[in-house]
């Protein structure tokens, strides 16, 4: 499309007036229902990706549909100068079901993320030692796009050229235990920032070691344990939260929440202890959006599905079975799966042939699926999904493998 008149020739403008920051797959759906999606051409696609774990409850859940519509006809939004009881109740469930004791919403995981950090730093300027700034982050981490959440993670695609980077945030290889609890020893040190399972890094998990590991060397220097579940959280793991697989005396200090949580209503919370929040007081944070009636609404009524034993145990179910026969998968097709990460419905499978390319079969066989660093992709269906849906998953995986294979013999001849 020729460049429309403008003042700058050179930069052309995008035909659908879109800031260029996504490569798009050329697709369009109209509607959803269950771990289906539907072009408006009527074709179905196989939903594993949910919106990026979003969609936990898939596409037009009942439940969902109904909260939003009753609370649609009631009341939208209020400021938070007022008490919102929808938000109370929430944020009461969800300290029930946590190590927390208060919450804060945003509208997105990057805000739930940035509350975090301000909570951890304002702890510590709370305690008379606001020398400690620094945020132990993780290499391949993903915090979201903020300021704060690129500077985190440290990922160099998403800081460079965007200024300076932030004083006080650095990075440890994942895995690298003395690095870490030299980082952790330092006086300016404030919290340790890790996602239990790395979701956009490749599902990688964290062992149990591990989690425990944190825990015990924040609490030796005074640290603040930050977990971001704002991916693996909410029975993507097959727990509630996958903190909860170290035990119960594992729990960090802060948590932030997004995605699940509304089921595809942007909604995110950073959860806290009340001693790691005591910095938090009257004035020192705030949203406008953070925890409105409408997004209240939905997203007590998406915690209310995924929150029960039948939900999780479910979710232990078939992940059990796709861990299985992904195994299979891998025996079948040694030449294109290296390796398979995870837990729970976080699946990564880190390919040998480019995993852009494995995306774009995947689409031609009617299968969503997610990208993922170090060349994985990543499963991340709707929690509902069943063994059905995910052996019909796996007989396209296995097409798709095949086409993989083809692809590959023909490049070699
Ligand atoms: C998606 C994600 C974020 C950012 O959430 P946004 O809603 O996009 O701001 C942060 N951390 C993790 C682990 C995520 O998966």
């Amino acid at each position: 499309m020729a460049a429309p008149e403008t003042g700058s020739q050179e930069v052309p403008v995008p035909a659908d007036h879109l800031m260029g920051v996504y490569s798009r797959a050329p697709l369009a759906f109209e509607r959803g229902r269950g771990v289906r999606l539907y072009t408006a051409e009527g074709e179905a696609y196989l939903d594993c990706m949910a919106g990026i774990a979003v969609n936990a409850l898939g596409h037009a859940h009942p439940t969902l549909v109904k909260a939003l519509e009753t609370q649609g006809e009631k009341l939208w939004h209020v400021s938070n100068i007022f008490r919102i009881p929808d938000q109370e109740a929430l944020a009461t469930r969800l300290c029930e079901l946590s190590f927390a004791d208060v919450c804060f919403f945003t509208n997105s995981g990057a805000e739930a993320i940035e509350c975090a950090l301000k909570t951890a730093r304002k702890y510590h300027s709370a305690n008379g030692q606001p020398e400690r700034i620094d945020i132990i982050g993780f290499d391949g981490a993903f915090h979201g796009r903020t300021y704060a959440a690129v500077n985190a993670a440290g990922n160099p695609g998403y800081v460079d050229g965007f200024g300076p980077t932030l004083p006080g945030y650095e990075q440890a290889t994942w895995g690298d235990w003395e690095m870490v609890k030299a980082a952790a020893a330092r006086p300016t040190a404030a919290a340790i920032l890790i996602e239990p399972v790395q979701g956009e890094g490749g599902a990688r998990a964290l062992s149990t070691e591990w989690l425990r590991g944190l825990r015990e060397l924040c609490d030796e220097h005074g640290i603040l344990l930050i977990y971001d579940e704002i991916q693996c959280g909410l029975g993507r793991t097959g727990k509630l939260f996958a903190y909860e697989w170290a035990g119960e005396d594992y729990a960090p200090d802060i948590m932030a929440l997004a995605k699940a949580l509304g089921g595809g209503f942007p909604v995110g919370a950073c959860l806290a202890t009340a001693k790691a929040a005591k910095g938090m007081t009257v004035g020192a944070h705030g949203s406008t959006y953070g925890g409105n009636p409408l997004a209240m609404a939905v997203a007590r009524a998406a915690i209310g599905e995924i929150a029960t034993d039948a939900m999780l145990e479910h979710v232990r179910d078939v992940a059990g079975y796709l861990t299985q026969q992904l195994e299979g998968l891998k025996a079948r097709h040694p030449d294109v799966i290296e390796d398979i990460r995870g837990k729970g419905l976080l699946v990564g499978l880190k390919l040998k042939p480019n995993n852009r390319a494995f995306m774009a079969w995947a689409r031609d066989e009617k299968l969503l699926i997610a990208g993922g660093g170090d060349n994985c992709v990543r499963l991340l269906p709707p929690l509902i999904i069943t063994r059905e849906e995910l052996s019909e998953a796996v007989a396209k995986l296995d097409r798709i493998c095949e086409r993989a294979e083809a692809e590959t013999a023909g490049q070699a001849a």
